[in-house]
């Protein structure tokens, strides 16, 4: 894999991540007149619930479902310049042009006028763009196993860089496929958010794994893996390193988590082993996915792993995927109960979801 790195038009950073033996140098540089963005996102503590909110009004003028030969993600051809100045690429990541988090964000008062007990802070962070594939019309589930490695190196070598940057807390790599998702570009693409603070999710999972390790001695999702394993009746499918399950209190109609069989914090911390296995078992998974209903899946999937200061030797790097769709035209909506009180109502078994996406292919 090689990896370059380039400047955009308004200055933003773009990394391509190469597996192509014969790639051609990525020399061509963004002919487009882009205004600098001046992104003026913050952040807001509630005081009753202790949960940051980021507010990012300048994002209401981003592009929106722009028809297929205006993608700004498809590579540039002559006379029509796009994201990505390149006339092709393997994979390559650039920081969003409409941030929910930007380093340059300006500073803002530390409370919310008149509310000393409302915590206020600049929503300094960092949003990425991942292009999986040059091609406009695929999707991630039929990337050859190579590129999917490929993908994953991107993901380690951005999650070191962004944790390496000041204020960073965490970092969430993820991809939304489909409409029903709210997806408003099609080419296939993912995002990578560097929160500034540790999300509330992955708070309350690093709680839990504090009670269980000092009750248990051991950490919660080893226990949780092994019993899978043995149980069997959630496992969907397994590798050597690898092991996807639908969990025993999954919250939506087709939900899937990836667990490696070691513990990890972080993709960085994945062997070259570990990292071309998953490869092979998430196309699977993906296969499955899409096979459920006999249409391409929405989908959010969403790596899991440890923050960049705190519960790194608790966290066990995970991937979460699940869709919205509880059968091929009906979406679940996040009504009262969830959206309201997070206490979701599931109208399936976790074991019958496991048991439709085992024969789902
Ligand atoms: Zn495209």
């Amino acid at each position: 894999m090689r990896r370059s790195t380039a400047r955009l038009a308004d200055g933003r950073e773009i990394i391509y991540f190469d597996d192509t033996p014969d790639a051609p140098p990525r020399t061509a540089a963004d002919t487009r007149d882009l205004p600098e963005q001046q992104p003026r996102s913050e952040i807001r503590r509630d005081p009753l619930t202790g949960e940051w909110v980021a507010m990012a009004a300048h994002r209401q003028t981003r592009t929106y479902k722009p028809p297929a030969d205006l993608c700004p993600l498809c590579p540039s051809t002559p006379g029509r310049p796009t994201e990505v100045p390149e006339s092709s690429y393997d994979v390559v990541v650039f920081e969003n042009r409409f941030p929910s988090f930007a380093a340059t964000v300006p500073m803002v008062e530390p409370t919310v006028f008149g509310l000393p007990m409302a915590a206020r802070a600049p929503g300094r962070g960092r949003c990425e763009v991942v292009c999986f594939t040059a091609e406009h019309t695929t999707s991630f589930g039929q990337l050859p196993p190579g590129r999917v490695r490929t993908v994953m190196d991107a993901g380690a070598d951005r999650t070191e860089a962004l944790a390496a940057l000041p204020g960073i807390e965490q970092v969430f790599p993820f991809e939304n496929r489909g409409e029903e998702i709210g997806v408003t570009l099609h080419h296939p693409h993912g995002q990578i958010y560097g929160y500034p603070f540790v999300t509330p999710r992955t708070g309350r999972m690093l709680a839990v794994a504090a009670e269980y390790q000092a009750e248990h001695g051991r950490p919660v999702m080893g226990d949780l893996l092994a019993a899978e394993q043995a149980a069997g009746t959630r496992v969907v499918a397994s590798s050597d390193h690898w092991t996807a399950f639908v969990p025993p209190a999954a919250r939506w109609p087709v939900e899937v988590h990836v667990v490696p069989h070691r513990q990890v914090p972080d993709l960085p911390a994945l062997t070259d082993a570990e990292r071309d296995d998953f490869a092979h078992l998430y196309l699977d998974v993906l296969r499955r996915l899409d096979g459920l209903y006999g249409r391409p899946l929405p989908y959010v999937a969403g790596w899991h792993q440890a923050p960049v200061r705190s519960g790194r030797d608790l966290a066990w790097l995970h991937l979460e995927v699940f869709s919205v769709l509880r059968a091929a035209d009906k979406l679940k909506y996040l009504a009262g109960s969830e959206s309201g009180m997070a206490v979701w109502i599931n109208d399936v078994t976790p074991e019958q979801i496991a048991d439709r996406l085992r024969s789902a292919v």
